[in-house]
């Protein structure tokens, strides 16, 4: 799912002045810790502030993870959670860690498929 729409549409909001820049601008210090610690630094400018490159930062969420459901990953270790685990979904927020803007922008399905359609796949 690709949500820059949604990111398009929270911007315009934010330079008309239909939405306060705090409301946007709101990672709160568990976002930033995990930007600084699994982050990795994304392509683009900041959209709010133009400061700095944004940083993406992956979560995990799936009954299949365990304890690590709901934290925040490493590209490297969602690819050895991929490996490992069934299923599990994977949400890219983007991070400004100047501004404190922050905006889910993509996510996506991971992990080893569930094991009906294993065993679909191996009969075909
Ligand atoms: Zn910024």
């Amino acid at each position: 799912v690709d949500y820059a729409l949604v990111k398009r549409s929270r911007l315009a909001d934010v330079r008309s002045g239909r939405v306060p820049l705090e409301q946007v601008c709101d990672a709160d210090r568990y976002l930033l810790r995990a930007a600084r610690f699994h982050g990795a630094v994304g392509d683009e400018a900041c959209p709010v502030c133009r400061k700095e490159q944004v940083t993406l930062v992956s979560w995990v969420f799936g009954e299949h993870l365990g304890r690590a459901a709901g934290s925040a990953r490493t590209d490297a270790e969602i690819a050895v959670l991929a490996g490992r685990c069934d299923e599990f979904t994977v949400h890219v927020v983007e991070v400004c860690r100047t501004c404190r803007w922050n905006q889910l922008v993509t996510s996506y399905v991971a992990g080893r498929a569930p094991a009906a359609t294993r065993r679909r796949a191996a009969k075909a």
